[in-house]
């Protein structure tokens, strides 16, 4: 799926070959390319403009790892907002279903798929959670589209309504209630009736069979090959009668994915599973790296570029390292090992992760020791010049009174800061003085 949105991408960044730090230009010309083939795939504008944006904010200045060039470091900073994006803000968690009997309305137009994904997310329920599902369909004007549910039961091995002809969607769902509850049902799903387009009967009687049942997820299933059509239709049901949650279909035709991009940013709802063919078992949860891989086509230089930065983050520990040695300890250097302790997770991770380690966590957040701090300290560093973080001795009371209000902090935190700097100077210069071949050098094989 997406190979047009990774071809075009593939182009864009072969031209990005200088090695060297991304400049402005570069970045420039390589985010007109990235937008137009976002909207080519159909990505909204105003995500596809949003996007740019926050790519061109990571990607200028930053430096080019060695031994990857600068399109590869573009790909992999392209990738990452681009998993961002198709997270969200927050993490839907399983789907609330553990009530039982718990019922899941499956909305969405006609043909979008909707039957097909009812079984085939029963079928999943029923054999990676071991939950009894009793599906029933509320199609009462295709008599064809409730046997293609019965069908579809038998095939998987998952009970259906029987059907009683005449009977209307609002009847047959407070049966399918009453059926789940005496049959000891987990789940019930309730396939309702699709139309061509959105209209005042359809969601009128999708709002009827809501209220009467209260659903706990209501999953809209969309063709994930119409893009912004999807997206538009997945709007409209979530105004109408609310949405937790989206399946995208067809993502296994060769179609445009910007449906998946534009979903998550413009409707706020999770992407819950993608369809991936029509058998039954072509049914994946919607994962975001892997979604981001596949639009990008470009998972190798990804992993490439992680590798990279290791090396880097590797080659950075040893100048450091080097430093520290000859008893150079500044203000640059502290904030490389507090930044160091942030990407491992923070103080509280960090201590987490050491045995025993409980009550001194305690005494850590008492003190006013926690990741907030690390912040702060980051961002008061961040507010010295060039010159200042080079030798921290220059700070006398008007400079700290412009680096405290330039971080939005007191004085009093940066003079904190400062008596750590100091400390932690001095231990460096003395393991320094040790010599090469001294503790520090054995520290660190
Ligand atoms: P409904 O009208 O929304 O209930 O749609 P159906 O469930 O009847 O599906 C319409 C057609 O789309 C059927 O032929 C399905 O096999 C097919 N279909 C559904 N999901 C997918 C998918 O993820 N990939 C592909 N390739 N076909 C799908």
């Amino acid at each position: 799926m997406f190979e047009n949105l990774a071809d075009r991408l593939g182009g864009v960044f072969d031209r990005l070959t200088r090695q060297g730090a991304l400049t402005e230009a570069d970045v420039q010309t390589a985010m007109r390319e990235v937008r137009t083939a976002l909207l080519e795939a159909d990505v909204s504008l105003p995500v596809a403009r949003d996007f740019v944006k926050a790519v061109e904010r990571k990607a200028t200045g930053q430096a080019v790892t060695k031994s990857v060039t600068p399109g590869q470091q573009v790909v992999k900073i392209v990738h990452d907002e681009m998993v961002q994006v198709l997270a969200g803000d927050s993490d839907p968690g399983p789907l609330k279903i553990d009530s039982p009997p718990a019922p899941i309305l499956m909305v969405g137009l006609q043909g979008g798929g909707k039957t097909t994904t009812t079984a085939k997310l029963a079928k999943r329920l029923k054999e990676r959670e071991g939950k009894k599902v009793l599906m029933a369909s509320l199609d009462t004007n295709r008599p064809a589209a409730m046997e293609q549910l019965a069908i579809l039961g038998q095939q998987i091995g998952v009970d259906t309504l029987p059907i009683v002809p005449g009977e209307d969607p609002v009847a047959i769902a407070r049966r399918a209630k009453t059926q789940a509850s005496l049959g000891g049902y987990d789940v019930y799903m309730l396939d309702t009736a699709g139309r061509l387009h959105i209209d005042e009967v359809l969601i009128q009687q999708a709002a009827d069979v809501r209220d009467v049942v209260r659903p706990r997820e209501t999953l809209l299933v969309v063709d994930g090959l119409t893009g912004q059509v999807a997206v538009e239709v997945a709007k409209e049901f979530d105004d109408k009668i609310g949405v937790s949650g989206v399946v995208l279909t067809r993502m296994d035709g060769d179609g445009r994915g910007g449906a998946a991009l534009s979903m998550r940013a413009v409707t706020g709802k999770p992407i819950r599973f993608v369809g991936l063919g029509e058998k039954l078992d072509a049914l994946e949860t919607f994962d975001p790296e892997r979604v981001a891989g596949r639009i990008l086509g470009m998972g190798d230089i990804v992993a490439l570029v992680e590798r990279a930065q290791q090396t880097f983050e590797a080659e950075q520990a040893e100048r450091m390292m080097k430093r520290f040695q000859k008893g150079l300890f500044n203000m640059n250097d502290l904030r490389m090992q507090l930044e160091q302790m942030q990407k491992m997770g923070g103080v509280e991770a960090l201590m987490g992760m050491m045995p025993g380690m409980n009550k001194m966590q305690k005494q850590a957040a008492e003190a006013g020791l926690d990741d907030k701090m690390l912040r702060r300290q980051i961002a008061l560093i961040n507010s010295m010049t060039k010159k200042e973080r080079a030798n921290p001795d220059l700070l006398q009371a008007s400079r700290k009174k412009r680096i405290a209000a330039g971080a939005g902090l007191e004085v009093a935190e940066l003079n904190r800061l400062l008596k750590q700097h100091r400390q932690m100077a001095d231990m460096m210069k003395k393991l320094g003085s040790m010599g090469k071949g001294g503790m520090l050098k054995q520290a660190v094989q």
